[in-house]
């Protein structure tokens, strides 16, 4: 039913549409399939910013039919770990796929000169981006694209800023504006192959096979969704009211670290944005939550002329970032610096972590105003930030071209390697609460907080005594029915509403039969799948370095013991058996 993949070769110029109903039938689809498909078309050790490196895009079943199913996958080699890149999407660009009959799209070679694609239906274009190519802000692209290409309503655009053309290794892709594949580099492969953007959109339908049971399994999920409070929290503050909550139990990243506990987190939480700066709330196609908060913010435009306005999305994580684990205490400075990597095509996460290791490295003279080029990096100091920003992208001298390269490149470099927040080489996401928040980030597929919650089982272990092997077992079991759910391919904000026995419901009304048994099965071999291509590629557990930061700091669950996280790494290994 769900089958068919779209081939597009930049070096060739030519695109071929197949029929792979083998790889949906194994693995459903979403990262199941695209795993797969990465397998086929990655060469072993590959370099991820050569011409051989694919990228991967891929929908599921349930994608466009049921509310909340709005993720797209990309899978690719990372530029950041040099292992696998997964990063996952909402916006349009799920539904334009599933309207325009792709299940999934496998980009590979390397254009001449820099393009774009631009999709629509059966007709597939490699058009001319010359003229798009190093303009200064990808949010400007996609203003330009929306006005030249057709499929308004149906369509989603996807691009990069300078970033990506520049090849930083965590370079994002900008899409439809206010929502981005935003971790692990894929803006730098998209660099890396001249391809500036993708457009998409699609007017064909999609049959359902049994609609009598659809009706009913969608209501049942609709309720859910909007009826009960499975999803509230995302409707209302966002991701944003984990501020407020994490500073309380002294889980909340700050100064790089340093603390878990901001004293100015109040001004720069959910509850305040929401109060000040909240302009609207928007929503991915076929979703009625609407998480999406974007801001107003009012700037100079230039001495002698009036505002600017800029319109910006935030959530926990930028704020993490951008603010506490800078020490910026205004939300018009937190606002300022996400605006900035929007422009620029930068991943915040990443950008703000590396920020953070430069501020402290320059407070230890381990870099000097000569490095810097006279920018003063001290905590709160936006302006400073921003100057550094601009040139992270412009890479002016070795100190900011090693600064794109990612924090563990720099402090290999410079050194502060106890302070250098990544964990295999990711840059780590914000939260400072206990073992299972770092087992669990190593150990991730994507090295994320995304891949198994651990920071939510330390929260339950604050409640109630887990044993290091109860944690393990937790991590492992979400590992793997998040791979499920990432094949399906629905918003993990929803993932409560759906469990196993929702999810073989609404496969089964789709003509999919499973018992939940065999969908267990189906996470756990796309588990096993993804650690195959990491294993390939040089990924190995033991070899990851955790800073000595993480253990000086107190977290939610007070000092985190070395000797207990790696216990629970070893039990982690042997459960999985490698
Ligand atoms: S909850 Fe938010 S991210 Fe998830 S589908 Fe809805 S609007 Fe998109």
């Amino acid at each position: 039913m769900f089958s068919k993949v779209l081939y597009i070769d930049l070096s060739k110029g030519d695109s071929e549409l197949v029929d792979r109903a083998d790889l949906f039938e194994k693995y459903i689809g979403g990262t199941g399939v695209a795993t797969l498909l990465l397998e086929e078309e990655c060469p072993k050790n590959v370099d991820p910013l050569s011409e051989e490196a694919p990228i991967i895009l891929s929908i599921g079943p349930l994608s466009a039919l049921f509310p909340c199913c709005t993720k797209v996958v990309a899978m690719f080699k990372s530029p950041l770990t040099n292992e696998l890149g997964e990063s996952h999407a909402g916006g349009r660009l799920a539904l334009a796929m599933r309207f325009a009959g792709y299940d999934s799209i496998v980009i590979k070679g390397r254009a001449d000169d820099p393009v774009y694609l631009s999709i629509h239906d059966d007709e597939v274009k490699i058009k001319d981006a010359t003229s798009l190519w190093g303009i200064s802000s990808a949010l400007a692209v996609g203003r330009i694209l929306r006005e030249i290409e057709p499929g308004v309503g149906r369509r989603s655009i996807i691009r990069i800023g300078v970033a990506g053309e520049r090849l930083i290794k965590y370079a994002n892709v900008n899409v439809d504006t206010y929502r981005h594949f935003g971790r692990l580099g894929l803006g730098a492969v998209f660099g890396s192959k001249n391809l500036k953007a993708m457009v998409i959109s699609g007017s064909k339908g999609v049959s359902v096979q049994n609609m009598d049971a659809y009706k009913e399994v969608y209501q049942k999920i609709y309720d859910e969704v909007v009826h009960t409070e499975a999803m509230e929290k995302y409707h209302d503050l966002g991701t944003s009211a984990n501020v407020n909550v994490l500073n309380q139990i002294k889980g909340l990243p700050t100064k790089n670290f340093k603390s878990s506990y901001f004293e100015n987190a109040e001004n720069i939480s959910g509850e305040n944005f929401a109060d000040k700066y909240l302009l609207r709330k928007l929503a991915c196609p076929h979703c009625p939550i609407g998480c999406i908060h974007v801001a107003m913010l009012k700037t100079p435009f230039a001495p002698g002329h009036d505002y600017e306005v800029h319109y910006i999305s935030y959530d926990y994580e930028l704020i993490y970032a951008l603010g506490s684990n800078l020490g910026v205490t205004s939300p018009e400075g937190v606002l300022s610096l996400i605006d900035r990597c929007e422009k620029h095509g930068l991943n915040a996460i990443s950008t703000g972590v590396v920020l953070a290791w430069a501020t402290e490295a320059y407070e230890n003279d381990l870099i000097t105003p000569q490095e810097t080029l006279g920018i003063g990096l001290r905590w709160n100091d936006v302006e400073g930030y921003l100057s550094a920003m601009d040139n992270m992208v412009k890479m002016p001298n070795e100190f900011y071209k090693v600064l794109a390269q990612g924090v563990e490149k720099a402090a290999e470099r410079y050194g502060g390697k106890e302070f250098a927040m990544a964990l295999a080489g990711n840059e780590v996401a914000g939260y400072h609460t206990g073992p299972a928040n770092i087992v669990g980030q190593i150990v991730g597929i994507r090295h994320s907080h995304l891949d198994n919650a651990g920071y939510s089982i330390d929260q339950k272990a604050s409640t109630k005594q887990l044993s290091e092997e109860e944690m393990v077992d937790l991590l492992v079991k979400e590992d793997d029915w998040r791979c499920l759910c990432n094949s399906l391919i629905c918003c993990l904000f929803a993932r409560s509403v759906y469990d196993e026995q929702m999810v073989k419901d609404a496969l089964g009304s789709l003509g999919i039969e499973k018992t939940v048994d065999e969908l267990k099965g189906i996470g756990k071999e796309i588990f096993r799948a993804k650690y195959r291509f990491k294993h390939r590629e040089g990924f190995k557990i033991e070899d990851v370095h955790i800073p000595k930061r993480f253990f000086e700091t107190t977290s939610q669950l007070g000092k985190i013991s070395e000797v207990q996280v790696q216990k629970m790494l070893d039990l982690y290994t042997r459960k999985r058996g490698s």
